[in-house]
């Protein structure tokens, strides 16, 4: 505990290896403390996984990202690095709206989350709902109850298709199959059903409004890394962009790194890569000589991925959505998006015809279309659009954005870090760790603010150096 306080109270700066979601999370917090804080990023830019990719003049995402009015600290995160009229105008939202494009496309259930709490909201919307049977609205709603009854928790092992077993066919592969897919990007059959209630949990059992959807307005990079990065260096920070960085040896005052900087020793790290970075994070004689690393890098290397691809469509004459996000009938596309501010961001380029409308088709987890070549999978959801709406001209610019290690896959049985704190100076972040949530930004945001706070109040580390990992 000596040592730790010591930690503490060093006046070196602490380390942050990765500045994805989680890294920014975590350097926010640590320099809200007053902590001196290096953000170090591997590549030219901040973000990671959620970040701005600009084509032709677009600042697109290099994936369409929606949240939860439940992801709680990331939404606060978000109030602290902007001022308050900027967070207002960087998202909107609004009650769960499940809408179909087409009302008579084959997987068509039109239903609204009611802002009323706990699982009232959700019977309210289940009763309103169209394009199930009354008898497929009461089994939702009972096996919902159920659920609730049994407090969330799910046999170890147990997948969503399990969990879904008692429902009829239609009612589940309508309502719970999609959001199962969008909320975890994996497919029922192999989906762990204790995460899928945790988000169950958090969505529909407590505040009326924990079930909106919030899309952002503008894109990813705005809305969080870089304000972070702001935020950080107006408190003493430093950002190291293009900088991949290393621990080479850690104690229990400090740790060592060498990055494209050369070596340097910092007071702690938070080590905030993806989890497939993870063990090229440490330099082999890290590896070889901090025991607790071994487990927490099996976790990471037993895991497996899924893909998520984002279909930017520009068509040039506009269609209605029935809200800003609907359902497509998963012929590839499964969700579709418009993103006007995009196009309002837009700068003139000579490459881009003319285009009224921007939308986002959002096909998550992998499948055959991962194996199509991208003009091909374009063409396929052009004429998606196409077939489900009546008139649309076909797209005049397109663009697929395919991140195959979009995220784990959040199966059963998954290993995960027992504790952000590997040693009393170095601690891990990533939505990897995260207890609670699927990989998501909430679960990125969660693990940084953890790190950061079990690095400030000197959180032990013997109970991660003993164990292996958690198992879900
Ligand atoms: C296409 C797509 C769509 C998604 N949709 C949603 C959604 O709708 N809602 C939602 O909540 N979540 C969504 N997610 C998931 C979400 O984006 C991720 O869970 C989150 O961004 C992960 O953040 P992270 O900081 O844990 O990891 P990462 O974003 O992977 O950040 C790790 C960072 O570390 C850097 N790095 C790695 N090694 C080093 C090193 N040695 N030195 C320095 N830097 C290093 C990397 O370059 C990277 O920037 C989506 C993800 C993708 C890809």
């Amino acid at each position: 505990m000596e040592d730790v306080k010591r930690v503490a109270g060093s006046r070196l700066p602490v380390a942050v290896i990765g500045g994805g979601w989680a890294g920014c999370a975590a350097a926010v917090t640590l320099a809200r403390a007053g902590r001196a804080v290096t953000i170090f990023e591997a590549a030219p830019t901040l973000g990671g996984r959620a970040r701005r990719v600009a084509r032709d003049g677009l600042p697109l995402d290099n994936g369409q990202h929606l949240l939860l009015g439940a992801y709680t600290r990331a939404l606060e995160l978000l109030a602290i690095v902007h001022d308050h009229a900027t967070f207002e105008r960087l998202l909107t939202r609004r009650p769960l709206t499940l809408l179909p494009l087409s009302p008579t496309q084959p997987n068509a259930l039109a239903l609204v989350r009611r802002h009323a709490p706990g699982a009232l909201g959700l019977a309210i919307g289940l009763l309103d709902a169209q394009g199930l049977t009354w008898r497929e609205r009461f089994a939702n709603l009972l096996w919902f109850v159920a659920l609730k009854r049994e407090r969330f928790t799910r046999p170890l092992g147990e997948t969503v298709a399990q969990l879904l077993a008692p429902l009829p066919t239609r009612a589940a592969q309508r309502l719970w199959a999609p959001l199962c897919l969008a909320a975890l990007n994996t497919p029922i059959a192999e989906a762990s059903a204790q995460i899928f209630a945790n988000v169950l949990r958090a969505a529909f059992a407590g505040r009326g409004d924990a079930s909106d959807f919030i899309l952002p307005v503008t894109d990813l990079s705005t809305l969080f890394p870089e304000a972070a990065a702001r935020y950080v260096s107006e408190r003493a920070g430093q950002l190291r962009l293009g900088n991949h960085a290393r621990v080479v040896t850690a104690d229990a005052q400090c740790a060592t790194l060498a990055s494209e900087d050369g070596q340097r020793t910092v007071s702690a790290a938070i080590i905030a890569v993806g989890p497939h970075q993870v063990s090229d994070a440490f330099a082999p004689e890290a590896l070889a000589s901090i025991p607790s690393l071994a487990a927490a890098v099996a976790a990471t290397q037993a895991l497996t991925y899924e893909p998520i691809v984002t279909v930017w469509i520009g068509l040039a004459s506009p269609i209605a959505l029935p809200a800003p996000i609907a359902r497509l009938d998963d012929a590839p596309g499964q969700w579709i998006v418009d993103r006007p501010d995009v196009l309002a961001r837009s700068t003139p380029d000579a490459a881009r015809p003319p285009i009224v409308q921007l939308l986002a088709v959002i096909i998550s987890a992998g499948g055959p279309h991962m194996k199509l070549p991208h003009d091909e999978l374009a063409r396929r959801v052009d004429a998606q659009v196409r077939r489900l709406v009546a008139g649309c001209g076909p797209c005049v610019w397109s663009q697929v954005i395919a991140e195959k290690r979009a995220t784990y896959a959040c199966t059963p049985h998954r290993a995960r870090p027992a504790s952000p704190a590997l040693t009393p100076t170095l601690f891990l972040a990533g939505d990897y760790v995260d207890a609670e949530y699927p990989a998501t930004l909430e679960a990125a945001v969660r693990s940084g603010i953890a790190a950061a706070e079990a690095l400030l109040n000197g959180s032990p580390h013997s109970a991660c150096a003993r164990s292996r990992n958690t198992y879900f």
